[in-house]
């Protein structure tokens, strides 16, 4: 199945516009999403997911629209929140009935055999008498995963799947997004550049509510082949290097501060041509929208 986002606007009451006419057409895969904070990633993954409504515009999953039908579009998805910690003292089995019943799983056995089915599936049947609020960030990820894999869904959508998680849990994490993405569309949402560049297919940049960015991780950064610079410098020189270069990024080093910056000519010694990543790209983006 595939997704078309069309047109898809969200103004919350209050006037803030956190979606404006963002279109989107994604296939399966791993479809990655980033913004800053506040840009509306959110608000699209839960519209999309049909847990609220659009102002204006449509999403439709195959056939399916999430407003008219809303219940059939949540047979076919996965939601994987960024924390389930937030339901505290709901056992991990009492949880999983629940998201089933959300999910349109009506009999009330069937929900039983499911949960202790995906339970066991994920190694935490052993826990499932346990309230989730008190499990470790790799059990409650893998609870997440549970929950959202139940049912075989088309759609899976990830909010900031790896905080809390170490490398270990964070690979096998993103092993398990892989293998589902070859039948499925998985929507990632994240603050780390670095994992959609490594796992997503296509990604999209949204900036304050507007689409700014949408194309393959590669095609994204070749924009700024050949434009961008790298250097150390020393922190005293550092103020006259970002007064007269446009500063893409800066991070503290060792021996001063590391400045990658945007320039259509070389701008000399002590810069050295930088290849460009999807990070810098991200960052090159936003500092436009911002000044
Ligand atoms: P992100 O997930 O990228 O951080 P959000 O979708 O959460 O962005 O938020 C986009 C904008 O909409 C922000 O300005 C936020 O304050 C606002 N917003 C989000 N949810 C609501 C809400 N329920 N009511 C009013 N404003 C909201």
């Amino acid at each position: 199945m595939e997704l078309h986002v069309t047109d898809l606007s969200k103004t919350y009451p209050g006037g803030v516009h956190a979606l404006s006419g963002v279109s989107l057409h994604i296939k399966p895969g791993i479809f990655g999403l980033l913004g800053p904070n506040g840009a509306g990633k959110s608000t699209l993954m839960r519209t999309l997911a049909t847990l609220q409504k659009p102002s204006a515009g449509s999403a439709r999953l195959g056939e399916m629209d999430s407003v008219r039908d809303a219940k059939d579009v949540r047979r076919h998805l996965g939601y994987l929140p960024q924390d389930f910690g937030v339901y505290p003292g709901v056992s991990a089995r009492k949880l999983m009935d629940y998201l089933l019943c959300l999910k349109g799983v009506a009999s009330r056995s069937e929900r039983r055999d499911m949960t202790e089915r995906l339970l066991t599936q994920v190694n935490l049947m052993a826990h499932a008498d346990r309230a989730v609020s008190t499990y470790s960030g790799g059990m409650r990820q893998r609870f997440g995963i549970a929950q959202a894999l139940a049912g075989d869904p088309a759609l899976i959508i990830v909010d900031e799947p790896t905080a809390g998680l170490d490398p270990g849990e964070r690979n096998r994490f993103h092993a398990i997004l892989a293998s589902v993405s070859e039948r499925a569309i998985v929507i990632l949402s994240t603050h780390i550049v670095e994992d959609v560049a490594s796992l997503c297919r296509e990604t999209a940049i949204i900036n304050r509510g507007r689409l700014v960015a949408l194309g393959r991780p590669a095609e994204l950064c070749a924009h700024l082949q050949g434009r961008l610079w790298r250097a150390i410098i020393a922190r005293p020189a550092f103020e006259d290097f970002a007064h007269r270069l446009k500063v893409v990024e800066q991070y503290p080093h060792p021996d001063g501060i590391v400045a990658i910056v945007f320039s259509q000519t070389d701008p000399g010694a002590p810069f050295t041509a930088h290849e460009p990543t999807l990070h810098d790209y991200y960052h090159y983006l936003i500092g436009l929208e911002t000044g």
